[in-house]
Formats: structure tokens, C-alpha cells, sequence
């Protein structure tokens, strides 16, 4: 062969690349352009330009969905983006339905984003972001999804909240409901709460041991009532926004929609 050609087809391996990714954002660009944040499974988040995605005859529109998990094939930038060379959907339940559902997956998808930085793939987070989609997206309640997710989100990030030992004394908890304390990282004993404190219910304390297990099996199978869910879903976002510099802004959206 050429060493001229052997060459150019060296240059042409480096410069494409395929990853399987989860579509975390998109951002309309130009005129038919569209910039997506990647999380990609091998080469950490990315962002990538596909061109004319807008388009009515765009093949790689119908594939690029928000929140979607796509197989891509990616070509090397000149800048910070990549581009967009092909692209499939991979086969799976949609995500798609009411505004819940889709603030379930933005708060998944935010959520993702800070764990990882750019081009440095974090383990387990792209898995963790498809099976919290998956989750998702067969859930009837989204809450139960996006809690999974929170409760694994911390444990990736180090903020891992304190469930079986009291956070400030250490001594081993007793079966009864606790004060948590997002300062302190976890629940309290009796002696380290303050009386103002108010107490989270036992279920929902064993509930996040479960979680934090990473028994998604059990937890599937949990009847979690709305008090349990919400006293399941405080403790968890109480903790990420302590720990996290900003507010996430999807959670504040739930709120907001829900009224709390
Ligand atoms: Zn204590």
C-alpha cells in the first residue's frame, strides 16, 4: 500500500469516533443547527453540532431526541465541538408523555451533567443515566426514577448521606424515625437532633438504606405512598443542594409545578 494512502487512512480512523450516548441537552443553533450535550459512554460528556438537524429531510433528526439514547458517530472538531456524522436510536422505551415525566428526565439529565466533566468519563454514569431513563420511562410514578437516580447521583459525587450511623456522634441508629441533617451528612441520633428538628419516618429511612444498597430489584417492588415518596425525595434533593454550588434548576421547576 501507498504510504500516502496508508497515512490518510490513519488520519481518517483518528478523526471518527462511536459511542453509545444519552442526549442530556440541545440548544437550537444558527438556522437548521442544533449543539447536543453527549453522555457518551466511553468518551465522558460531549458536546457535538449536528448540521442541519432542523430540517424536515434531516436523517438525523428523528433520531436525536431529548433525553434519547442513541448509537453515534461522532467526527473530531476543529474547536470544542464534535459533529454529528450518523446516528440510531437504540432500542428501548421512549421517554415522552406529560411535563412530569419530562421534569424527571431534566432533573436525570442536569443531574448527569454535574457528576461528569467534560471528556473525562466517570464510571458507572452513563449506565446509571440509561437505567434511570429506562426507569423512567416504565415507571408510573416518575418520582421513583428520578429518586434513584438522586440517591446514586450522590454516592458518585462523594455526598453519600450517613443512613445507619448517627453524622455527628457516630453511634449506630435505633429503629425509630430521625432528624436529617444535610450539615451534619446524614440522620441524627437522639442526643446530636435538635428538638426543632423534625423527624423523617423509619419507612423512608429504610427505604434509602435500600437505595443506597443499589437494590433496584426490592425497590422496584416497594409500595411508596406520596408521604413516603416525599419524605424519600426531601432527604435526598435537602442533601444535593447543600452539597451542589448552585441550585439544580430542574428541581426547583418541580417544586414550582407542584407548589411546594
Ligand atoms: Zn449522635
Amino acid at each position: 500500500m501507498p504510504a500516502v494512502q496508508h497515512g490518510l487512512q490513519w488520519r481518517t480512523r483518528l478523526a471518527t469516533y462511536r459511542d453509545r450516548a444519552v442526549v442530556l441537552r440541545k440548544l437550537d443553533y444558527g438556522e437548521a443547527d442544533r449543539i447536543f450535550t453527549l453522555l457518551t459512554r466511553t468518551h465522558g460528556k460531549v458536546g457535538a453540532i449536528a448540521k442541519g438537524v432542523r430540517r424536515p429531510e434531516s436523517k438525523l433528526g428523528p433520531s436525536l431526541e431529548l433525553y434519547g439514547h442513541v448509537d453515534v458517530l461522532l467526527a473530531k472538531g476543529r474547536g470544542d465541538l464534535d459533529v454529528v456524522a450518523q446516528v440510531q436510536r437504540m432500542p428501548g422505551l421512549r421517554i415522552a408523555g406529560d411535563v412530569e415525566v419530562m421534569s424527571h428526565a431534566a432533573l436525570i439529565a442536569e443531574l448527569a451533567e454535574r457528576v461528569c466533566e467534560d471528556r473525562h468519563p466517570v464510571d458507572g454514569v452513563y449506565e446509571l443515566a440509561v437505567m434511570a431513563l429506562d426507569e423512567l420511562a416504565r415507571e408510573t410514578d416518575p418520582r421513583r426514577a428520578s429518586a434513584y437516580f438522586m440517591m446514586a447521583a450522590l454516592d458518585l459525587l462523594g455526598y453519600a448521606p450517613q443512613l445507619a450511623a448517627c453524622a455527628t456522634c457516630d453511634r449506630p441508629l435505633t429503629a425509630r424515625p430521625a432528624a436529617f441533617s444535610a450539615e451534619a451528612g446524614g440522620f441524627l441520633c437522639d442526643q446530636c437532633a435538635l428538638p426543632s428538628m423534625s423527624l423523617v419516618p423509619l419507612a423512608a429511612i429504610k427505604v434509602l438504606r435500600l437505595m443506597a444498597a443499589g437494590d433496584l430489584e426490592t425497590y422496584r417492588r416497594l409500595k411508596l405512598d406520596l408521604a413516603l415518596m416525599s419524605s424519600i425525595e426531601g432527604v435526598l434533593t435537602t442533601q444535593l443542594e447543600h452539597h451542589l454550588d448552585r441550585r439544580l434548576k430542574s428541581l426547583a421547576f418541580l417544586h414550582q409545578m407542584r407548589g411546594v
